[in-house]
């Protein structure tokens, strides 16, 4: 650095330290103690469960410790801390746990269901994604409906990643400062529609297609956690987040080399095996280990 950019510096207020740093990135300004030690404590900290739902005629976000939702105070996807107890669990309605802008959905994730799927076809060296909308996001109990154009709708059991901050561009090594939490996801499809379209547009995105929840659990290592979906209490799909082909870091990654991911943005990781369909009347459940279980029942 030269000499004249070190007056320049050495001059500023502490407080212009992260403005001048964004403003002009190359230059080696520390950034003001209190950044430096939310970034830290946000890594260290211990994991927490955040549930979205509604009590008292009021939309809020929580936090669950015990049978106990707390409120959140603070920014839910900036430096959150847990305040007064709202209201006991079973009192709550739980939502979706996050209301997305967008879920990005990733297909043939894992081999042994792209091998049941498309049957002699190598997996895909790019992970394929589409998009399921807002609008087909529902919470843990709410019912999802059997469109009457279809004649065939599949569970598919799935690790969701919740985003935390804009992402844009991100490397695989920064993807994780990225991520708020997970949850569990089921990437229901009208698997005739999905056949007949070619596009997957329609078959994915009835509304009420996209179940999450039932909380996001922040501060785990996601890589290797066991999933299971049941319909009716019967395993039909079982396996593990360590077979998927593409990690939670590169679909992060290359995601957002796509499309920008906004805070509460949600992917969802792709099925493993096992997928089958649904009647009306019929209780969908996926399980992620140190997650929870996500369970809705089919209806009209
Ligand atoms: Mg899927």
């Amino acid at each position: 650095m030269s000499s004249a950019l070190s007056a320049v510096k050495a001059s500023l207020p502490s407080r212009f330290g992260s403005l001048f740093r964004e403003n002009l990135g190359t230059f080696d300004v520390p950034l003001p103690v209190e950044y430096n030690t939310s970034m830290h404590s946000r890594r260290t900290r211990k994991s927490m469960k955040i549930a979205r739902f509604e009590w008292d005629g009021a939309t809020r976000y929580g936090v669950l410790d015990g049978d106990a939702l707390f409120s959140v105070t603070g920014d839910l996807f900036g430096e959150l801390a847990v305040g007064e107890r709202v209201c006991g669990l079973s009192e709550a309605r739980l939502l979706a746990p996050v209301s997305p802008s967008k879920v990005v959905a990733v297909g043939l994730n894992y081999a042994a269901h792209a091998k049941e799927a498309h049957v002699d076809q190598p997996v895909p060296e790019e992970p394929v994604i589409f998009i399921k909308p807002a609008t087909a996001v529902v919470g843990p109990f709410a019912t999802v409906k059997y469109p009457a154009s279809s004649r065939r709708v599949d569970h598919e059991g799935e690790l969701g990643i919740v985003i935390r901050k804009l992402a844009s561009g991100v490397s695989e090594a920064a993807a994780r400062e990225y991520v708020l939490g997970y949850t569990c996801g089921n990437d229901v499809t009208a698997r005739d529609l999905q056949r007949r379209d070619g596009q997957w547009t329609r078959a994915k995105s009835f509304d009420t297609f996209c179940p999450l929840g039932p909380y996001i659990v922040t501060d785990v290592d996601a890589s290797d956690l066991r999933l299971e979906c049941r319909v009716n209490g019967q395993v039909r799909q079982r396996s593990t987040t360590g077979n998927m082909v593409h990690g939670i870091e590169k679909l992060v990654s290359f995601i957002s080399g796509v499309m920008t991911l906004l805070p509460g943005d949600v992917i969802l990781t792709g099925t493993p095996e096992g997928i089958g369909s649904v009647r009306i009347g019929d209780v969908m459940e996926v399980e992620i280990e140190g997650i929870g279980a996500l369970q809705n029942p089919v209806g009209e």
